[in-house]
């Protein structure tokens, strides 16, 4: 047994105060819990934020929502706003874990989730991310589930999110507040490569709060889709995930927004493959040159040489999906 402080703030200004370099923000506690548990993670301080008033799901003057940090992922998928004008999400956040851990995880907790690398977790291992400097066995070792994409020798994890996929290609725009003020993150400037910090998932600072989630006005209602492929039907993360989302002028694509997860240690997001979709008809030839410029420069490893292939199916089939079963 480790000990650690434990506080429950009522304000996020006081919250930020309590902030330091061994303190943690707790929410649903879904994730962090379990890391405490395992022992990967052992803060000397717990900031349980559930009574900071970062619940609400309020319209924006832009057209957009304001999701709080702390509206619960059941809240957000079933909120009746979400679900008409932002379907994507909807059914992405419905496609992750349990209805019982939905309704513990937050929206910023979603975010912030750890990667679900086995080797990260067993710390009878080395592994760059839990200990940098310590190697990556998952590059020679079991690497069924990990990236394809964007991965460095040092750290070859994919983001576990559904979530945050659907975030990427909503553009939405990460809501933050820390010890020098507030400032606001593109969804596509949140998570990072791994690079040579592969412990740094994520571009926050020490003691940042994330205190809302904004989706634009543009919520691709009327033709989107997601598309999670996995070992068994729930319950179990993405092999391959596809958040695709078109605007349609007849059967002219007008404009696309396409990411992928279960490939990189971020969702995936290349916009020149979404350009290649515009002015072209919604047809499986123009979604076969989008998954090619998106999946362009994969590199599997030994374990998942399936991943360029499922993907790239997933894609054209997502896209198909989302222009109204144009596809297969
Ligand atoms: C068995 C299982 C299956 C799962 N399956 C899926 C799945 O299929 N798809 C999927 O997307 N997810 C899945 N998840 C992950 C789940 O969605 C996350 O655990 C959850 O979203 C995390 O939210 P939380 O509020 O519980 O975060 P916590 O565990 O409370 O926190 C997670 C991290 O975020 C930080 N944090 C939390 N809130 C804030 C904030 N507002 N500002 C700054 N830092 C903050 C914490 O300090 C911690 O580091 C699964 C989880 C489990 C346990
Ligand atoms: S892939 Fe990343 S998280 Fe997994 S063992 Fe390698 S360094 Fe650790």
């Amino acid at each position: 047994m480790r000990p650690f402080n434990y506080h429950r703030p009522e304000r996020v200004e006081e919250a930020l105060a309590l902030a330091g370099p061994d303190s943690r923000y707790i929410a649903g506690g879904t994730n962090l819990l379990d890391l405490m548990k395992e022992n990967v993670l052992h803060p000397r301080q717990l900031i349980d934020i559930n009574r900071l008033p970062l619940r609400r799901i309020e319209e924006t003057p832009g057209g957009g929502l304001m999701v709080g940090s702390l509206v619960s992922n059941a809240d957000l998928a079933w909120n009746q706003q979400v679900e008409q004008r932002y379907p994507l999400l909807s059914k992405a956040i419905l496609a992750g874990a349990s209805p019982q851990l939905r309704n513990m995880a937050s929206t910023g907790g979603n975010l912030l989730q750890r990667t679900r690398c086995y080797y990260f977790y067993d710390t009878g291992t080395p592994c760059n991310k839990r200990e940098p400097g310590t190697g990556c066995p998952a590059r020679d070792g079991l690497n069924r589930m990990h990236a394809i994409l964007g991965a460095s020798e040092a750290c070859v994890a994919v983001h576990p999110s559904d979530m945050c996929v659907a975030l990427a290609a909503l553009e939405a725009q990460v809501h933050v507040q820390g010890p020098h003020g507030k400032r606001s993150i593109a969804m596509a400037d949140f998570h990072r490569l791994p690079g040579d910090r592969p412990d740094a998932d994520n571009t926050l600072a020490e003691g940042e709060l994330i205190v809302a989630v904004e989706l634009p006005a543009a919520g691709f209602a009327q033709h989107s889709a997601y598309l999670k492929l996995r070992d068994r039907a729930s319950y179990a993360f993405a092999l391959i995930s596809v958040a695709a989302a078109l605007e349609l002028d007849g059967s002219t694509i007008k404009a696309a927004r396409l990411a992928l997860g279960g490939v990189a240690h971020k969702p995936w997001r290349i916009e020149a493959a979404e350009q290649a979709l515009v002015g072209k008809p919604a047809d499986e030839t123009s979604f076969a040159v989008a998954a090619d410029q998106l999946l362009a420069g994969a590199q599997p490893l030994q374990h998942n040489a399936f991943k360029p292939e499922l993907a790239r199916r997933a894609i054209i089939r997502a896209l198909g999906e989302a222009a109204g079963g144009a596809a297969r």
